[in-house]
């Protein structure tokens, strides 16, 4: 019996002069889109990463998937792509170990209760399975929690979400990319964009460490350093970058199984199939593009989350790591073209919360490029809503906000 297939998962190749659609950046935002792209024919299609595949925040992130937003704009949109996660692994023929372990977001004071309470409302309106849940009910979900009854912060209320879950993001990663490499699509990663060609306000192609490349169309998916190549084609993103920091623990017996965040205590928390705890909070609080990670962050991350579980207090953490987000204003993305630059596209401004969104985001930005027609889906996250007075605020269903 053959235990390991020797089938590669993707393949080596020269890299072209032309294709038809070029996107930099083969993350799992990237990786979807031309995962989609070949669902409407279009495989003349080269992914370009200047590092390994899944190398940024794909290979970084805590890989929470949710739905429980705030907006009429974002809740479908998250629910959209909850959904197509939850059948992807059948689709992939990869086991993407999707754990639907469900979540609580807590509530420490009136006013975060209020808030909770909100948006359990129009979760429900919009048909997303979430419920305000009291004390008793969280510590049946959560034994090991601490109520922190008579404590600062005591815990109120929570909301309940159960569809929510984590998922093996480099099997996404993964997944994808096999399917993208049989789709005839190509990946190279090594493979920097130096600068964007024009023609007048056309995209012509990319720049790269190894040669130029023709493309009428190039997709900007390189999230934490997507200002850096909208800056080739001059233009300037809403966009800041943060890193964001997150640890393991060594592995514990089974203890926990649902994830915990709370915005107040600037922590979430839960425990992987393996039986580590993954701990993390907000993003921190300055710009850079360093992915440094630090005592602070740790020693503040392991206070809060010590705060909820003081049973974790003698346990030693396994290893620490940053990646970086593109954080936009109001903490919804940004997708679709960028006026002025024709076959300029962007999908970005992912920030903390775009590892959950990738299916969709992948699925209507191949839409947008194999009809040339913004899909309602993705419409109110385009990059004109700043200028408008648009903004579609999903800051009070980030997660943990900011640590400091
Ligand atoms: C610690 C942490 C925890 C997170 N937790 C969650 C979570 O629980 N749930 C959730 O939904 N999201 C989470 N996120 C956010 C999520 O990881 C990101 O939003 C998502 O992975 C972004 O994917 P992407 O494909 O857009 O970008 P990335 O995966 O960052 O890929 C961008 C790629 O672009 C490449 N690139 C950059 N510049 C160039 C260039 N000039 N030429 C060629 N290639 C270039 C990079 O090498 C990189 O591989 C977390 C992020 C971090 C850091």
């Amino acid at each position: 019996m053959q235990l390991f297939s020797k089938r590669k998962m993707w393949h080596k190749r020269p890299l072209k002069d032309s294709y038809d659609v070029v996107i930099i950046g083969a993350g799992v935002h990237g990786l979807s889109t031309a995962y989609y792209l070949a669902k409407h024919g279009i495989t003349n299609v080269a992914l370009l990463d200047r590092g390994y595949l899944g190398g940024g925040g794909s290979g970084r992130t805590t890989a929470i998937l949710r739905s429980n937003y705030l907006t009429p704009q974002g809740t479908p949109f998250f629910s959209e792509s909850l959904g197509i996660y939850e059948t992807l692994s059948q689709e992939l023929g990869f086991n993407l170990l999707f754990n639907q372990m469900g979540r609580l977001d807590l509530g420490h004071t009136e006013s975060a209760v209020f808030g909770l309470r909100m948006r359990t409302e129009f979760n429900r309106a919009l048909g997303v399975d979430s419920t305000l849940v009291g004390p008793e009910q969280i510590k049946k979900l959560a034994p090991a929690i601490d109520l922190r009854a008579g404590k600062d912060l005591p815990i109120l209320a929570a909301m309940h979400h159960p569809p929510s879950g984590v998922i093996r993001h480099d099997a996404v990663v993964w997944g994808l990319a096999r399917a993208v490499d049989e789709g005839g699509a190509e990946i190279h990663t090594r493979t920097e964009v130096l600068g964007i060609n024009r023609s007048g306000d056309q995209v012509t192609g990319v720049r790269t460490n190894l040669g130029d490349v023709r493309a009428g169309v190039v997709v900007n998916a390189t999230a934490g350093w997507c200002s850096t190549v909208a800056a080739m084609v001059d233009v300037l993103l809403p966009i800041t970058t943060h890193p964001l920091q997150a640890f393991v623990t060594e592995p514990l017996k089974p203890f926990l199984d649902v994830s915990v965040s709370s915005a107040n205590l600037h922590v979430y928390v839960y425990q992987t199939d393996r039986g580590e705890v993954v701990i993390g909070g907000g993003v921190d609080p300055y710009p850079t593009y360093s992915q440094g990670s630090t005592l602070p962050a740790a020693e503040e991350l392991a206070k809060h989350a010590l705060g909820l579980f003081p049973c974790l207090r003698d346990v030693n953490i396994l290893r620490q790591w940053t990646g970086l987000c593109d954080m936009t204003p109001d903490y919804s993305p940004i997708m679709g073209e960028v006026p002025g630059v024709r076959g300029f596209l962007v999908t970005c401004g992912w920030g903390t919360w775009g590892f959950k969104a990738a299916p969709v985001a992948g699925k209507r930005m191949a839409e947008l490029i194999a009809t040339g027609k913004m899909p309602e889906q993705i419409a109110p996250f385009s990059i004109t809503r700043f200028a408008e007075g648009r903004l579609v605020n999903e800051r009070a269903a980030a997660p943990a906000g900011a640590i400091h």
